[in-house]
């Protein structure tokens, strides 16, 4: 008999959702993770705790919940190490664990900024509460910030620097911010709103070295063209990679992420695997999808749990996910293919794109002042999610603020079950 029936590495929010599954469920469980803390709520890293470096970071566990006793919670023990068919896991530290079923979560990787001068002090990456406490020190000190990347993640992390008094300047390769899944008049209007708080957007701009003083602080950073951004630190935020080696290295199909079915069974029988490492192939879709977000992470993980189990789950949501940014909020759910047409549909103030694939919505990405937004959004998901079809001259003339698009969405999805 291995020690443990069920073991799952990482504690990010897959892992976190796996083991609650797993110990609900009455089994006993190991979670082994590379960080110093039981699994958290990762969101508040780039909003939060770069605003406050004392604010708590919450878990995800709720405290005093029965079942939390039947797991094993690891903490600073990453896994070196993965055997599927002798069921053993070995820790960079030596020592082995058997299991009888194993659940990979081992989340990402932020890509690096490779260019001279970025490896060093006052340049920045953030995936883990360490990054977030070092950069959110670091903007109590510094005067001038250069993001790159103009990504969600460096969004938000402008915004927290912009709010905290920092001079800072957006430095994104690509012709506009937020390229990937939002909208351009979503995108134009967070634009916007950064420029109203002193935030500087460069876009079509790429760094190739970042200058240091003899001293070796930051001083500034020199984009392709020449010019120098002067700065007194650069935080990163260019997209992330998911950590596959583990699974590589015994021998898992991966392509770009670990391969899964929508149950969480990756090739190997007695290895699942959830959350930002893997790539999703759900029926009919030939490639597969690597949602980077942290609900789909925690319902991937709570479907694997309930694989291993020998239960019958799917993961067949719609993906959603929010991003705060000063006092606006973002919302985006769906996929939008790349044919999709684009409707825009709101108000000045809170702004929604529809994607549409004939008459049946896709996604819907909106924003605007505060969280009215998430309504009108998750009300779309619900149409989404049934198929439905939205009658678009009728959502234009319902006057576009949030409660009557949230209104209009909710009899859509009503209209489709
Ligand atoms: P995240 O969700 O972590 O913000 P994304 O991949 O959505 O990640 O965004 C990363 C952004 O960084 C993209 O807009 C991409 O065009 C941009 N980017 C990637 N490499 C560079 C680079 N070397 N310099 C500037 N911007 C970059």
């Amino acid at each position: 008999m291995p020690e443990h029936p069920y073991a799952v590495v990482g504690g990010g929010p897959a892992g976190g959702a796996a083991a609650r599954a797993l110990a609900a469920a009455g089994v006993d469980v190991v979670l082994l993770t590379a960080e110093d803390r039981p699994p958290y709520d990762r969101t508040v890293l780039s909003t939060d705790v770069l605003l406050d470096p004392d604010v708590a970071v919450p878990e995800v566990w709720p405290p005093g919940a029965e079942w939390r006793a039947r797991i094993d919670v690891r903490t600073r023990t990453p896994v070196a190490g993965l055997d599927p068919d002798t069921r053993v896991l070995t820790t960079a530290a030596g020592e082995q664990v058997s299991f009888e079923a194993v659940l990979l979560a081992p989340g990402a990787e932020p890509r690096r900024l490779r260019v001279a001068g970025s490896d060093g002090p006052g340049v920045h990456h953030l995936r883990d509460t360490g990054d977030a406490l070092s950069i959110s020190h670091a903007l109590g000190r510094v005067h001038r910030l250069v993001v790159v990347g103009g990504g969600v993640l460096g969004l938000e992390v402008a915004a927290a620097a912009a709010m905290r008094g920092v001079d800072v300047e957006v430095v994104e390769a690509r012709p506009r911010v937020l390229g990937r899944g939002v909208p351009a008049p979503i995108a134009a209007w967070i634009v916007a709103l950064h420029e109203q708080h002193g935030v500087r957007v460069r876009t079509g701009a790429a760094p190739d070295a970042v200058q240091r003083s003899p001293d070796g602080a930051v001083r500034g950073v020199r984009l392709i063209d020449g010019t120098v951004l002067p700065a007194d630190a650069v935080v990163v935020g260019i997209g992330i990679e998911p950590r596959e080696h583990l699974a590589l290295a015994a021998g898992l199909a991966c392509d770009d992420g670990i391969l899964v079915d929508a149950s969480g069974r990756t090739s190997h029988a007695a290895v699942f695997a959830a959350g930002d490492a893997v790539r999703m192939r759900r029926t009919g879709e030939s490639h597969g999808i690597r949602l980077e977000s942290f609900s789909a992470a925690g319902r991937q993980g709570e479907v694997a749990a309930h694989t291993m189990l020998g239960r019958d789950d799917t993961f067949a949501d719609v993906p959603w996910w929010w991003s705060d940014q000063y006092d606006a909020t973002l919302h985006s759910t769906g996929v939008a293919t790349p044919d999709a047409r684009e409707v825009l549909v709101g108000t000045p103030e809170a702004p929604l794109v529809l994607s549409m694939a004939g008459e049946r919505l896709v996604a819907a990405c909106g924003v605007g002042h505060g969280p009215g937004i998430a309504r009108p959004v998750r009300a779309a998901g619900r149409v989404i999610a049934a198929r439905g079809r939205v009658d678009v001259r009728e959502l234009r003339t319902s006057g576009g603020d949030p409660a009557s698009l949230t209104a209009a969405f909710r009899a859509a999805a009503r209209a489709s079950v």
